[in-house]
């Protein structure tokens, strides 16, 4: 589903991603842990294409992101080829962005209806029915100011999946929000991984990599360090950084 070969991105002189390779398969839930600055958001944004990358490829589903091969050459792809490709990549961050203008009901709709040209009664009745799967059917006609940062959330994932994308990319989703929320977010995608979505999040939520990861990724200084199964990586590190890095989150 993902597969990145040597992917590089430098801001001015700063080389901060200096040659990622990683394969996610279908039905994997791939979790990239890492120090600060390491560059998991960046990789992450590269993913669909948020940055523009300065060497290497990287492909999803098949498809290069972001360029077309001309010869040996990668040109950049137009603006509304880009859009057509992200659609199909959904994305939740820290923080939840959510409309604060509209409804829950209406934020969920926005895209499918607008970008997707779903009815609006089709779109309505996905959006139900993804608000019943992330435990908020009784919330629909709430504003986002109303609800709880577990429960915008929510909201937020139930957004990106109302664009039926079969890649979600998840940016540290639970790090923004108070302990005793974590769970019900965590809950919601731990029902995700095993409904068979392709998922790779950034996060520092150990037990949840332990238990749902198929893939786990540390990222150290713009490389990739170690990856492996969640008991390779978190339960047997073989290398010194990684385990510099365990020692303070778990
Ligand atoms: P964190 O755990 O704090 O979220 P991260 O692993 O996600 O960290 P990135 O946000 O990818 O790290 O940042 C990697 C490096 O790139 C950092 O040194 C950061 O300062 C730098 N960086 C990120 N975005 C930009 C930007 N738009 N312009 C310049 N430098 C940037
Ligand atoms: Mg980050």
């Amino acid at each position: 589903m993902v597969r990145a070969r040597g992917v590089r991105k430098s801001y001015g002189s700063t080389e901060v991603l200096k040659g990622i390779d990683i394969d996610v398969m279908s039905g994997d839930v791939m979790c990239i842990i890492g120090p600060s600055g390491s560059g998991k958001s960046t990789f992450l944004r590269c993913i669909n294409h948020l940055e523009t990358i300065d060497g290497g490829w990287l492909e999803v589903n098949g498809h290069l992101v972001g360029y077309r091969r001309k010869g040996d050459k990668l040109h950049e792809m137009r603006p509304s080829e880009v859009a057509a490709q992200r659609r199909d990549i959904g994305m939740v961050f820290q923080r939840f962005n959510l409309f604060p203008h509209m409804t829950v009901l209406q934020n969920v709709c926005h895209a499918p209806v607008l970008v997707r040209k779903e009815s609006r009664s089709s779109a309505r009745a996905h959006a139900r029915e993804l608000l019943d799967r992330v435990g908020l059917a009784d919330k629909a006609e709430r504003y986002p100011s109303q609800l709880s940062g577990g429960q915008q959330q929510r909201v937020a994932i139930a957004r990106a999946l109302a664009m039926r994308p079969p890649l979600m990319l998840f940016d540290e989703p639970t790090s923004a929000l108070d302990p005793e929320l974590v769970g019900e977010v965590l809950d919601v995608m731990k029902g995700l991984a095993r409904d068979g979505m392709t998922m790779v999040v950034v996060t520092h939520e150990m037990g949840f990599a332990r238990e749902v990861a198929s893939s786990v990724v540390f990222m150290d200084d713009g490389v990739v360090v170690e990856a492996g199964s969640p008991d390779q990586v978190i339960g047997a590190p073989q290398h010194a950084r990684t385990r510099a890095f365990l020692s303070k989150v778990l």
